[in-house]
């Protein structure tokens, strides 16, 4: 052991406990779900993506079964060598029919999605523009390109802000190629981007537009076919970003675009290159999880009338939600340390709930981020507002 590299890291972790800034994992001990075990405790889980309840739902679990006897757990390899098979050629098939697109590629997961893609279809002679909340993922993608992208030279614009981004383009006008970047829903905010301006300006600037629709896949759209479905602006937005991950329950992210694109990005998208494909069990399961979204509508309903109550349960009971549209449901904190003495408050009450605090947010922007899902019943929702309602009479 290094004792300037041990000691290094400990002073590091000091520094993160003194600035409020450290995580600890808490561990769970039954399936994702509305309720959970917890370290040993029961608690209303309001922090995980499974908006649909689909990392549990039988019909999943049973073509991931099924899929392990027929293919084994391993696919052995990374998809060009070997890795590919047809069970993933399925999958990207049927993505590709539902996001109304040319072609779908699969990637191990949505960050490795952002970091193949973003640096594959840029040069030293491009920009990208992106949003200034867009997600981390996004954000190592962009620097791992060789493209102009810093904030300190412009080309970065506020959060939503379509006059500062109109103002970029104007003054781009030199570069090869121009990417606009944009999450489709912002993680910790819940907003939506206003993709149809975005669009129109990408249009009118002879720009191109990537969205990472991580939180719009099976949330918004046609049967949670996202953003640009959403704003009905098929075939109008170059690279869609999707996860596996979230909604869909499962794990992964793909890149939904011309066939082109798809053709390039197995060639150059070094995650594809590099990295062993998905267990074939996950391809299976995906399948089946896409065929719950495509026939059954309950799920998405059930996700949207909590979304609905959650958010207006707490606006009434004088909580902040930020503006969020979506599911992920922030309340306002500001503090680190207050959000934090929240969080643990909470899970005292029974509710497992985040605190989000910086460097995933901005410094003072603690908030507390919930999650409402397929899987919440009303009673479980009732109960985390009561837990919020006495959380906050007791810290204040
Ligand atoms: C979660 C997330 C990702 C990463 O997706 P994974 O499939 O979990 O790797 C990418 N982008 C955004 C906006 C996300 O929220």
């Amino acid at each position: 052991m290094n004792a300037r590299l041990q000691s290094w890291l400990g002073d590091q972790i000091q520094t993160l406990k003194d600035q409020n800034l450290y995580k600890v994992p808490k561990i769970l001990e039954t399936a994702a779900g509305g309720r959970v075990r917890m370290n040993g405790k029961e608690v209303v889980n309001l922090a995980s993506n499974n908006y649909l309840g689909l990392a549990n739902h039988p019909n999943v679990v049973a073509a991931a079964h099924e899929a392990i006897d027929r293919w084994g757990v391993g696919a052995g390899a990374v998809r060009w060598i070997g890795g590919t098979m047809s069970v993933h050629e399925e999958l990207e098939e049927r993505l590709a029919k539902f996001k109304h697109t040319e072609a779908v590629l699969v990637f191990t997961g949505g960050f490795t999605a952002n970091s193949g893609t973003i640096p594959a279809v840029v040069t030293d002679k491009d920009v990208i523009i992106s949003d200034e909340l867009n997600h981390a993922s996004i954000i190592d993608g962009v620097r791992l390109s060789a493209a102009k992208y810093k904030k300190s030279e412009g080309y970065v614009y506020p959060h939503k802000d379509m006059e500062a981004l109109e103002k970029i383009l104007q003054n781009t006008q030199s570069f090869e190629k121009r990417m606009i970047i944009t999450d489709g829903v912002f993680s910790m905010d819940g907003d939506i981007a206003p993709l149809p301006t975005i669009v129109e300006l990408a249009e009118k600037y002879d720009a191109f537009v990537m969205v990472d629709d991580a939180h719009a896949s099976g949330v918004l759209g046609k049967n949670g076919a996202g953003s640009t479905s959403h704003f009905n602006l098929y075939g109008r937005v170059d690279i869609q970003l999707g996860t596996l991950s979230k909604a869909l329950g499962v794990v992964g992210g793909y890149i939904a675009g011309s066939a082109v694109l798809k053709d390039w990005l197995i060639n150059r998208g070094r995650p594809y290159l590099f990295s062993t494909a998905h267990p074939p069990m996950v391809a299976a399961a995906l399948i089946a999880a896409l065929d719950v979204m495509e026939n059954d509508p309950e799920p998405m309903r059930r996700l949207w009338d909590n979304t609905r109550w959650w958010k207006a349960a707490l606006n009434e009971a004088g909580f902040d939600t930020m503006g969020s549209e979506t599911p992920i449901t922030p309340v306002y904190v500001g503090d680190e340390g207050k959000a934090q003495e929240m969080e643990r408050a909470l899970w005292e009450e029974g509710v497992y709930a985040l605190a989000i605090v910086f460097p995933t947010v901005g410094r003072g922007k603690a908030r507390i981020r919930t999650m409402p899902s397929a899987a919440h019943t009303q009673a479980d929702l009732e109960f985390a507002l009561q837990a919020f309602k006495r959380v906050r009479d007791r810290l204040s």
